[in-house]
């Protein structure tokens, strides 16, 4: 059957909607190219909103660096197929700069200390090492490097949430760290609650000043208050100020969770903005089928079950994640990429990919696992060469990059777009 579907030119389709799939998007809008781009959700909105740059080398001495920059300098000495090791620190700050500077003028403030890692608390009272960090979450770093008296507090029928829980990791070194336990109002016959439905809701003052009501009486000598991610999905600097002057101190957010209300802004800012740049937005769909001949553009069919919009591009950027995103789909023997079919870097078999101990300090090899690129980000083919002119790829999909143990998910993310965006610009005819 001929398809009367009228194809939509374009320069560059990215694919996914990851974090990578959106910086990709965002540095190619920005250098005035025209672009499409394709994928659900992919796993932003389980992130703690946190962008982590790197913050453990060696994953097997589970060594933590405060100095990122210093860390990756070590990780590009030591492992030279890790995607940073394809990138000068200048640009990994150039992509940093350029993403967090879109973030702020979409209403999402991050802030960070240039040369530093920070530590950020977790809804388990755990520490964790990050690099730029949500508005929302930055008095909590402040917090826990001064150590003021802090309530943390936490909502009844929200899991995985104990203000006492933190309480409890934290309090040897912190003696003025207390707990308490609300309802959020309007929940109170619930026995579970949702962070999308109560961010959602402080989006109306009227509700802020209910939640103030009852957290007022529960501060006494605390000099700020710690509260799950909820405070507001967007608009979250009008939030976060309402509260702080209802409830007379400063307050911050700890990361739920997923979903995660952090994560959820992030997406949302990025589809309000690029949508503003001119971005060909097909969201929800999958990319169905890739055709390329040896001259001329990708064409790229789109849709759900079927065909619904076809895409040429002059070049690809494939930034489609891996099991949770979809990029990578682990079949009985191997590993495959599930859209050009591309070579897997993977162990040789599949009793290789676990290692016995879930929790075994060198991790397990299939999270090595991923595409091997050239210095240009395009990913190879079996015979070590470019797969694809004008095929690029960034993100998790990358090999040699275990971002979990290593801390790095969403710098590799940004600034292997930075790379494989700046490759299509060099090399375009
Ligand atoms: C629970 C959790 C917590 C995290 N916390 C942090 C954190 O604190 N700090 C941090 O730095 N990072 C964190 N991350 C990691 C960070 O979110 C990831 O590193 C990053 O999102 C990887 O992004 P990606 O874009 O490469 O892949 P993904 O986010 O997986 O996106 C892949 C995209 O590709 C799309 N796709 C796949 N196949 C197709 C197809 N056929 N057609 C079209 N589209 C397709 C998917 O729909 C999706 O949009 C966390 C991740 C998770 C899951």
């Amino acid at each position: 059957m001929i398809s009367d579907l009228k194809p939509i030119s374009c320069d560059i389709c990215v694919i996914g909607t990851g974090l990578a799939g959106m910086a990709a998007t965002l540095f190619a809008a920005n250098r005035g190219l025209s672009v499409a781009q394709v994928g659900h959700a992919g796993e932003i909105v389980f992130a703690s909103g946190l962008l982590d740059l790197l913050g453990v080398h060696p994953v097997i001495e589970k060594r933590l660096w405060s100095d990122p920059w210093a860390a990756i300098d070590k990780l590009a000495q030591d492992k030279p197929h890790h995607p940073y090791a394809r990138l000068k620190k200048d640009d990994i700050k150039a992509a940093f700069d350029e993403i967090l500077s879109f973030l702020d003028e979409a209403g999402l403030t991050y802030h960070r200390r240039m040369d530093h890692n920070s530590g950020a608390l977790t809804s388990l009272g755990t520490i964790k090492r990050t690099y730029a960090v949500p508005h929302t979450m930055w008095k909590g770093v402040r917090a826990l490097e001064e150590k003021p008296a802090c309530l943390i507090i936490d909502i009844r029928g929200l899991k995985g949430f104990s203000a006492r829980q933190i309480v409890a990791s934290l309090q040897n070194g912190w003696s003025d760290l207390r707990s308490a336990q609300i309802s959020f109002p309007g929940t109170e016959h619930l026995s579970e609650v949702y962070t999308e439905h109560m961010a959602n809701t402080l989006l109306l003052p009227h509700n802020r000043e209910k939640l103030a009501q009852v957290v007022r009486p529960l501060v006494k000598e605390s000099k700020i208050v710690g509260l799950p991610a909820i405070l507001g999905l967007y608009r979250t600097h009008e939030v976060v100020t309402h509260l702080e002057e209802l409830i007379g101190v400063p307050v911050f957010e700890i990361p739920t969770i997923p979903p995660s209300v952090p994560g959820l802004r992030l997406k949302e800012a990025f589809e309000r903005g690029l949508r503003l740049k001119g971005v060909q937005y097909f969201s929800l769909k999958r990319v169905l089928q890739v055709r390329h001949k040896t001259e001329g553009p990708f064409e790229i069919d789109i849709g759900r079950d079927r065909v619904q919009h076809k895409v040429h591009a002059g070049g690809v950027v494939l930034a489609s994640g891996r099991f949770i995103g979809g990029g990578l789909h682990a079949d009985r023997k191997r590993i495959r990429e599930t859209i050009f079919d591309l070579p897997v870097y993977q162990p040789d078999s599949r009793a290789e990919w676990h290692r016995r101990d879930f929790l075994d300090p060198q991790g397990h090899l299939i999270n090595q696992a991923g595409l091997e690129i050239d210095e240009l980000f395009r990913p190879l083919d079996n015979s070590g060469r470019p797969a694809f002119q004008m095929l690029f790829a960034a993100g998790s999909i990358l090999a040699h990059n275990d971002w979990k143990r290593m801390k790095c998910g969403a710098g590799v993310a940004i600034a292997t777009a930075f790379g494989a965006v700046n490759s299509f610009v060099r090399l375009r005819p």
